[in-house]
């Protein structure tokens, strides 16, 4: 089985892959949910894994919520698991903070929503902007001057439905006055399902805002980024050739997982069809791909 085959996922390939893998991160949205509907057989199949003893690690770019927002989601779809298991962009965010042992006295300015600030002050950090800023204005008039906070030495980016043009200044001004001011991106996801019927602008966008105000280019902390797969492998200790990315998505889910060498899962449950697959323009091919999850337990 060469790794660029593509092969739909069929009886006797999913058993191989259940005998060569003892661990499974499953992107969330497309393949645990699609906004806040379940996908059919999903609870199923994790307690069958789980009970299989493979290890579940769920990795979703989508920083609105924080680790313990989704584990209170996950429950509401009828589904324990518990916040350790989650990895958030939001999370990997603050993460990489404290990884990178940014000075606590330092302050975070955020542009992005609840989940961010939530997992930056369990980090230990202090932030500003997120919800906060969401009914700011600036009054444009002779003079005016508009302060922000000396002590910022990082701007967060994520998707904010309250972005504005308070928020855009904070940030710009902050990484344009300090040029050691980080500027981190959770994800550069262009469109993402905030509701189960359609598509809405990502955190790609408000991510590009600041790109074009500042002419610089983000640290991404969510996938496809190396760090946050090192830190995942830091924190479970299983090799990549033992483990399964499942997602819906070529550019963030399949490229995480290829890059690591772990073993790739594409389902046709979200974004990605059959014809964006077999679309020979896309050079992201997963090794196996099916309709959804629940094949797995399905086809076994
Ligand atoms: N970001 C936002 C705002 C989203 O709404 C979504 C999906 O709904 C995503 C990112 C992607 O999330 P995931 O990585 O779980 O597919
Ligand atoms: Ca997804």
């Amino acid at each position: 089985d060469d790794k660029m085959s593509c092969q739909p996922l069929s009886h006797h390939n999913t058993r191989n892959l259940l005998d060569s893998v003892d661990a499974f991160l499953f992107d969330c949205d497309g393949v645990i949910w699609k906004g806040d509907a379940l996908i059919d057989g999903v609870p199923e199949t994790l307690e069958k894994l789980r009970s299989m003893g493979k290890k579940l690690i769920f990795v979703t770019n989508n920083s609105t919520k924080s680790r313990k927002q989704y584990a209170k989601k996950f429950l509401s779809l009828g589904i324990s698991v518990s916040e350790d298991e989650i990895f958030s962009s939001s999370f990997a965010a603050a993460m990489y903070l404290k990884v990178n042992q940014f000075p606590k006295e330092k302050k975070v300015y955020v542009i992005g929503e609840e989940g961010i600030g939530e997992e930056l002050e369990l980090a230990g950090f202090t932030s500003l902007g997120g919800p906060e800023d969401g009914k700011k204005t600036v009054h444009l008039k002779p003079n005016y001057l508009f302060e922000h906070d000396k002590n910022v030495g990082a701007v967060v980016v994520g998707l904010d439905q309250y972005i504005n043009f308070y928020k855009l200044q904070y940030g710009t001004l902050c990484i344009r006055e300090n040029p050691g001011c980080l500027f981190i991106a959770t994800n550069r996801d262009a469109v993402g399902h905030l509701t189960d019927q359609q598509e809405w602008p990502g955190a790609g966008c408000m991510v590009a805002a600041i790109c074009g105000t500042t002419q610089k280019e983000p640290i991404v902390v969510g996938k496809p980024s190396t760090f946050l797969m090192d830190f995942l492998l830091q924190k479970f200790n299983i090799p990549t050739s033992r483990m399964c990315m499942v997602g819906d998505r070529l550019d963030t889910d399949i490229l995480f997982g290829q890059n690591a060498g772990c073993t790739t899962l594409l389902v046709l449950s979200g974004v990605t069809n059959m014809s964006d697959l077999q679309d020979s323009s896309n050079l992201i091919r997963p090794e196996y791909f099916t309709n959804q999850v629940s094949d797995i337990i399905r086809l076994l």
